[in-house]
């Protein structure tokens, strides 16, 4: 398995990735003032807020368009094109935990605070995806479903690099037995009677048995790093990280 740690460099307002392709931009939002998520509002004024912060992340970064879903830990994965791309700008509450794009000038998100945020990359042509797992959504095989959709595009496996992005870790990562019969003993660890879940470990090992060979994590760990991320498990049931990934025009 070839998980290597991913570098990153901090900004003010969130830590951009370095990937292969110096025209594509990832990253994830820090824990701040600002707030990114529609569907962990409730009002008008919050709604607000959160549409001044997507303005303002798409101007630091340079880009027009922002996509993002309304995450159901499910495995619905929707395609961007520019035929239905003003659907999803003007509905920021279609259901879907992964999407994928071809189109340039637009950051597709996805919302975390503890689950697995996914970064697909190609490194041949323009094709980027993201992918929100928690337990449920890797339980579901949502990064395998989005490695299926990238093969239609067509982006082969060993063209793909993904980037595994910040969240609740095998450090802290407790979780409760019934857990243990979902998913392979190997991922789990025990520690003072108390067992945890290694999510990114099976995310990347499934991806590589696909044929993925280039895989690395953010060594960050939402519910440890605290004063950087949101972590749900930490009582913060609305503040949410936007990852992002989008081809600069
Ligand atoms: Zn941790």
């Amino acid at each position: 398995m070839n998980l290597y740690p991913a570098e990153f460099i901090e900004t003010k307002l969130f830590l951009k990735y370095k990937t292969r392709r110096p025209d594509i931009f990832c990253g994830i939002t820090k824990k701040g003032s600002l707030s990114y998520s529609f569907h962990t509002t409730t009002t008008e004024e919050e709604r607000e807020k959160v549409k001044n912060s997507r303005a303002l992340l798409l101007e630091k970064l340079g880009f027009n368009n922002l996509v993002t879903l309304k995450q159901t830990h499910s495995d619905i994965i929707k395609l961007i094109t520019k035929e239905n791309i003003f659907d999803y700008i003007s509905n920021p509450y279609i259901v879907g935990d992964g999407l994928i794009t071809k189109l340039k000038d637009v950051l597709i998100g996805v919302s975390t605070a503890d689950c697995v945020p996914v970064i697909f990359i190609s490194k041949t042509h323009n094709a980027i995806g993201i992918a929100h797992a928690g337990w449920r959504g890797i339980n579901c095989k949502i990064h395998l479903k989005m490695l299926e959709e990238f093969k239609k595009l067509p982006t082969k496996p060993e063209d793909l690099e993904i980037i595994i992005g910040p969240h609740n870790r095998v450090c802290s990562y407790e979780v409760g037995r019934e857990l243990m019969e979902i998913f392979p003993e190997k991922y789990f660890s025990l520690k003072d009677n108390k067992i945890f879940l290694n999510l990114e470990a099976i995310v990347a090992e499934d991806l590589s048995e696909k044929g993925v060979k280039n895989i690395s994590s953010i060594n960050l760990c939402s519910f440890c790093n605290n004063d950087l991320l949101y972590s749900y498990r930490r009582g913060e049931e609305r503040g949410r990280n936007l990852s992002f990934v989008g081809i600069q025009a």
